[in-house]
C-alpha cells in the first residue's frame, strides 16, 4: 500500500502525535491563541532558525556523492591508503561560485569551487580545490581584502567592477588568474564540463619516507565547455540555478559525471632551483616540465536527499590530510589550514565533525570532549597521558615525515624569486599561446564589457597598463573596444 493511501502519523519533533495541522489552539473558534500550543510554537521557532550563516565566499553551490577509484600504480610516490592500486573510496563533492550569495545566479563569471571529501580508511581527506590551477593572491594576509573587493560595497550594497579592478590592478600577482577568469573558462557550461585543480602544491610521501611535491589535476571526462558572456547573462535571468539543476538532473538520469585524476609530481630536491617558485599559488608548473601522471577516476552517482544536512552543512577543510600526504610552504595553503576549520566552528559549531556527512568512516579515538551539540558519547579517560588504556599515537606506523626544513629570521617579505618568476609571464603565455584567435576575441569582449560597466579613472588607466604588461596587443584591443563603445553610446 502506498504512502499516499496510508501516510505516516504526523508527530512533533519529540515523536508525539499531533492533533491538527490545520488549526491552532484558540479560546473558542474566534478567540486568541494560547501559548501552550507547543506544536504551533515548535513550528514557528524551528522556522525562524532554519537558516545558518552562509559560507563567506563559496556560498552558492551544491554537490553529490560518488567514489574515487585508483586505476594506476602511484605507490612509488605516496603511501596514502586511498591512492594504493585498485582502492575505491567513497567521496562527497561540492561545487560553488565564489563571490555570490546563496541565491545568486550560477552563471556569473567567477572561479568555481571544486571540493572533495574522501572517506578513507585512515580518516577524512579533503581536497578543497577550484576549477582553476592558480589564484588571485599569494599571501593569505590579502585574501579577506580580495574577497571584499569582489563582493558588495558598504554604501549601496552593490557589487562594483571599479572596486574589483582597483584591487586587481594594485595587486599585480592577480594577472594570471584574471586573464584566466576573463577567458572562456571563467564561465563553465556546467560543473560537469570543467576541470578541477588542487591549485596548491602538496607533499606526497612514500612507504620509504621519500618526499615529492605534487599538484592534482581532475580532468573532466565530459570535455571542457563554456558559456559565452551573452549565453551566461541570458541564463542568469532564465534560471539562476542552472548549474545546480544540471548536476542534479544528470545524476538523476543515470548520466554520472566523472573526472580523471592526473598528478604533476616534482622530486623534492627540484623545488629549490626550479625556474618558478613551485609554491607560489599564482603560478602553474608547465606540463612540459612536469607531465601529467594518471592516477584514477572520480565518479558522482548519488544525489543528496537533504541538501541542507548533506551539502550546506558539509565542512571541507584543507587541514584534513591523511598519512602519506602533507602540506607545502605555499603561504595561501598554510593560511587556509587555519581559516576553514575556524569558519566551520563559526557556521556549524564546534562538533561539526559529528554531523553525519562530515563524520569519518574510520574509527575516531580522540580526547575532544563536550561542547555544543556533542552527539558521540565521551568515555574515560578524558586526558593524556594516562595509565587507563586511553588512545596513544603510533609514531612508528605514522611518523612525522611530511615536513620540510626551514630556517631564518621572522620577516614580512615576499617569496624568494626564482629565475623566471614575475607576475606577467604566465598570464602572457595563456593569452598569447594557449588561447586561439577566437578565444582572444572573446577575452577582449569580456574585459571591455566588464570595464564599460562602471570602471572609472584612475582605475581604468591602470587596467590598460595592467593588460599592457600582460600583452600590449590585447591591451590596445581592449582600450579600442571600450573607446568605440563609449563613442557609440
Ligand atoms: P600546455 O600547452 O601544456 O597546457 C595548456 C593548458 O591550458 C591545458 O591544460 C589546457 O587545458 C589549458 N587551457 C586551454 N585553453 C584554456 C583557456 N582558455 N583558459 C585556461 N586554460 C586553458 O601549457 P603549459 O603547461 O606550459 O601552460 C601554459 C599556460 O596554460 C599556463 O601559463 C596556464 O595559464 C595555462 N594552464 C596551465 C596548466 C598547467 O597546470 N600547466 C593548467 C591549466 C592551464 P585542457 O587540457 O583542458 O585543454
Amino acid at each position: 500500500m502506498s504512502n499516499e493511501q496510508h501516510p505516516k502519523t504526523l508527530t512533533t519533533d519529540a515523536g508525539i502525535p499531533v492533533e491538527s495541522q490545520e488549526h491552532s489552539l484558540s479560546v473558542g473558534p474566534d478567540g486568541p491563541l494560547v501559548l501552550h500550543d507547543h506544536y504551533l510554537i515548535e513550528q514557528m521557532a524551528n522556522f525562524n532558525r532554519e537558516r545558518i550563516p552562509e559560507r563567506q565566499p563559496h556560498a552558492k553551490g551544491s554537490g553529490a556523492f560518488g567514489h574515487f577509484e585508483v586505476t594506476e600504480d602511484v605507490s612509488q610516490y605516496t603511501r596514502a591508503a586511498l591512492f594504493q592500486p585498485g582502492v575505491k573510496t567513497d567521496v562527497l563533492m561540492r561545487f560553488s561560485t565564489v563571490a555570490g550569495e546563496r541565491g545568486s545566479p550560477d552563471t556569473w563569471r567567477d572561479p568555481r569551487g571544486f571540493s572533495i571529501k574522501f572517506y578513507t580508511t585512515e580518516g577524512n581527506y579533503d581536497l578543497v580545490g577550484n576549477n582553476t590551477p592558480v589564484f588571485f593572491v599569494r599571501d593569505p594576509i590579502k585574501f579577506q581584502h580580495f574577497i571584499r573587493s569582489q563582493k558588495r560595497r558598504a554604501d549601496n550594497n552593490l557589487r562594483d567592477n571599479d572596486m574589483q579592478w582597483d584591487f586587481w590592478t594594485l595587486s599585480p600577482e592577480s594577472a594570471h588568474q584574471v586573464a584566466w577568469l576573463m577567458g572562456d573558462r571563467g564561465i563553465p557550461r556546467s560543473w560537469r564540463h570543467m576541470n578541477g585543480y588542487s591549485s596548491h602544491t602538496y607533499m606526497w610521501v612514500n612507504a620509504q619516507g621519500e618526499k615529492f611535491w605534487v599538484k592534482y589535476h581532475f580532468k573532466t571526462d565530459q570535455g571542457v565547455e563554456h558559456l559565452t558572456q551573452e549565453e551566461a547573462d541570458k541564463q542568469a535571468g532564465a534560471d539562476g540555478d542552472f548549474h545546480v539543476r544540471d548536476l542534479y538532473n544528470a545524476i538523476d538520469d543515470g548520466n554520472f559525471p566523472s573526472w580523471t585524476l592526473y598528478m604533476q609530481i616534482m622530486p623534492f630536491a627540484d623545488a629549490e632551483n626550479y625556474r618558478f617558485n613551485p609554491f607560489d599559488l599564482t603560478k602553474v608548473w608547465p606540463h612540459k616540465d612536469y607531465p601529467l601522471i594518471k592516477v584514477g577516476k572520480l565518479t558522482l552517482d548519488k544525489n543528496p536527499t537533504d541538501n541542507h544536512a548533506q551539502i550546506e552543512q558539509a565542512a571541507f577543510e584543507p587541514n584534513n590530510l591523511v598519512p602519506g600526504i602533507g602540506l607545502s610552504p605555499d603561504k595561501m595553503l598554510l593560511g587556509r589550514v587555519f581559516a576553514y576549520a575556524d569558519a566551520h566552528r563559526h557556521r556549524l559549531g564546534v562538533n561539526y565533525k559529528q554531523i553525519p556527512v562530515n563524520a569519518p568512516r574510520s574509527p575516531v579515538n580522540s580526547y575532544s570532549k563536550d561542547g555544543a551539540m556533542r552527539i558521540n558519547p565521551v568515555s574515560d579517560p578524558v586526558y593524556a597521558p594516562n595509565s587507563k588504556g586511553g588512545p596513544v599515537p603510533d609514531a612508528e606506523k605514522y611518523p612525522t615525515d611530511s615536513t620540510w626544513q626551514t630556517a631564518g629570521d621572522l620577516v614580512r617579505q615576499p617569496y624568494t624569486l626564482h629565475a623566471e618568476d614575475d607576475d606577467w609571464g604566465q598570464a602572457r603565455t595563456l593569452v598569447t599561446q594557449v588561447m586561439d584567435d577566437a578565444a582572444r576575441d572573446r577575452l577582449v569582449n569580456n574585459v571591455a564589457g566588464h570595464l564599460l560597466n562602471g570602471v572609472k579613472e584612475p582605475v581604468l588607466s591602470r587596467v590598460y597598463q595592467y593588460w599592457h604588461n600582460i600583452d600590449p596587443t590585447t591591451s590596445k584591443r581592449i582600450a579600442d573596444a571600450v573607446a568605440a563603445a563609449k563613442k557609440e553610446s
